[in-house]
């Protein structure tokens, strides 16, 4: 077998555990949120950190989710979470997809896998900025 086929078969599942793994630990050592002020306090509180203009319109939803939508008609960000997503963790992870950019146009899979979800994970857990 090709040496590159065996080190990508060892390598993937290794990096989907490490992945996990990251965003586990995370989970761990979150916080929940349970209402919209909280909501928008740390939104507000991640941008400044970040020193984000982006427009974000925060909404937490009575469904279990942690996602960011690209700009609406309006020009501003959604930023959805909910059930167990709704914690400080999953609110730093989608601020951070929104400030850098990663919800505007479509990704391809590859880039969005091993580029924007690892180094948002990186910050997510352990503050570090690419
Ligand atoms: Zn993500």
């Amino acid at each position: 077998m090709n040496k590159y086929l065996v080190a990508g078969i060892v390598a993937l599942p290794t990096y989907v555990a490490g992945l996990v793994g990251l965003e586990a630990f995370s989970l761990f050592n979150s916080h929940p949120v349970t209402t919209q002020r909280e909501l928008e306090e740390l939104v507000v509180a991640e941008k400044a950190r970040l020193e984000c203009k982006a427009p974000i319109k925060p909404i937490l939803s009575s469904q279990g989710t942690a996602r960011s939508l690209p700009k609406d008609a309006h020009g501003e960000y959604t930023l959805l979470v909910g059930e167990l997503g709704a914690n400080n963790r999953s609110i730093k992870h989608e601020v951070y997809h929104i400030c850098k950019g990663h919800v505007d146009g479509e990704p391809s899979f590859l880039k969005y896998f091993f580029w924007n979800e690892p180094i948002t994970a990186l910050y997510e857990a352990f503050g570090i900025r690419f």
